[in-house]
């Protein structure tokens, strides 16, 4: 088949009426598929099973300072635990605050905490000031988009551009508004994108002028070792690059092993500098004796070095490498000579991001489902749930069985051409 947009309105019509019969068969098999979420399947679930017996069978369950995991303690994380992810975030174990299991929860109360008390001793607090506001470029995790809505944040949206977010609109915004307090950055395969951001982006974050004193870069490094190929994307050190041009305090960096051992069961963690995190870490004491010291010693133990933790990521690519592959070529076979449709292919992450052509995307979403097809709703990556010209939808291909996945990507794709169809023909 050839470009839709070349076609006549007969040509159009017979394509429309042969989908539809296809679709029609789609729809009585009662199907019931999910690509809604990202999350890791059994099968890479199952790599993380020996972690369970590491201590179980160990007489010592000391941290390497001496202190008794099963007991009170330690506030900030076991020494191991923060050795082991300074070096993932390349940052010194001073740098770093092991949380409890999810990075998520981290970033929902760092965001509290400055509503409440401000982001430093003698900030005004976020929550004192009538109206605040993030920058949140997208498509993006609708997740961080739910925190800045449940705490009245207004959310600027920004566009990504192929190597982060369009800066020059950042720097611009930024630089006027004094409201504007902080930014939300999926900086390494992003969600959804799967883009990584470029050096240039990451110096020009951490060197731009705010106008507020008290702006923050929220930076969400959740893909930072989920890599799908063997020349990974390279992210720049933001928190180095913040000293660099004399903005230390200005990020809040973010991660966990969700996506690397169990998802809920995993380790959150922070990273920032020592002034921050001696701030944050006064106001968590009131919240925590502290966290899971045996899931963190559990987890050290298990993987022992970032060289052993680089196998284990290799092992969960060779599982969801072929799913992605699969929804890659799906996209491809069906769409990609039809002037459509366009996506991304990422080189690691949870993701791949469809755009329809314009007006189109809730549409295919709720084709999709009527015919047994979960996908996240049309919108989700975006502030409000509005995708101002509707047409990103996100593909979450680790969950699937391959068999699954394929059936699942046909049906996709033949809404995908329906839905075009009749926009084309309206
Ligand atoms: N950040 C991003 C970008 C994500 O995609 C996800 C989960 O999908 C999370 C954070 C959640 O992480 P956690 O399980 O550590 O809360």
């Amino acid at each position: 088949m050839s470009d839709f947009s070349t076609l006549s309105v007969s040509e159009l019509k017979e394509i429309q009426s042969d989908l539809k019969g296809i679709y029609a068969t789609y729809q009585k098999q009662g199907l019931n598929l999910d690509m809604s979420r990202g999350k890791p399947s059994p099968l890479q679930l199952d790599l993380s099973n020996g972690m369970l017996d590491v201590i179980q069978s160990e007489s010592n369950l000391k941290a390497s300072d001496g202190a008794d995991s099963r007991n009170y303690g330690g506030l900030d994380g076991i020494p191991e635990a923060k050795e082991f992810f300074a070096e993932i975030l390349e940052v010194s174990p001073k740098e770093i605050l092991i949380g409890g299991n999810s990075s998520l929860n981290l970033m929902h109360d760092t965001v509290m905490r400055a509503m409440i008390f401000g982001v430093q001793e003698g900030e005004t607090p976020w929550g004192k000031i009538p109206k605040i506001k993030f920058l949140c470029p997208s498509p993006g995790y609708d997740r961080h988009f739910s925190v800045c809505e449940l705490f009245n944040i207004e959310m600027v949206v920004v566009d990504m551009k192929d190597d982060g977010p369009d800066m020059d609109v950042v720097e611009k915004l930024v630089a006027e508004d004094e409201s504007i307090k902080g930014i939300w950055c999926v900086p390494k395969y992003s969600n959804p994108d799967g883009i990584t951001y470029s050096d240039e982006v990451v110096d020009r974050l951490a060197k731009m002028e705010t106008k507020a004193s008290d702006f923050r870069i929220f930076w969400d490094d959740a893909y930072t070792v989920h890599h799908l190929t063997e020349d990974p994307d390279q992210l720049k050190n933001i928190l180095t690059a913040c000293k660099k041009f004399g903005n230390p305090n200005r990020v809040f960096m973010f991660s966990s092993t969700s996506k690397i051992t169990f998802a809920g069961s995993g380790i959150g963690v922070m990273a920032s500098t020592e002034e921050n995190l001696s701030y944050i870490k006064k106001l968590i004491s009131f919240q925590t004796i502290g966290p899971d010291k045996l899931n963190q010693l559990r987890h050290v133990r298990f993987f022992k070095d970032k060289d052993n933790l680089k196998e284990h990521m290799k092992k969960h690519a060779e599982i969801i490498k072929p799913k992605f592959d699969m929804v890659l070529s799906k996209l491809e076979e069906e769409l990609s000579d039809k002037n459509i449709a366009f996506w991304h292919e990422p080189n690691g992450g949870y993701f791949i991001s469809l755009n329809t052509l314009d007006g189109c995307a809730k549409k295919v979403v709720s084709m999709a489902r009527e015919a047994g097809v979960t996908l996240t709703g049309a919108g989700a990556t975006f502030p409000y749930g509005k995708d101002p010209r509707d047409r990103n939808i996100r593909i979450a291909p680790t969950f699937p069985s391959l068999e699954e996945l394929e059936k699942a990507m046909d049906i996709l794709c033949l809404c995908v051409q329906i839905t075009s169809v009749e926009k084309i023909l309206e």
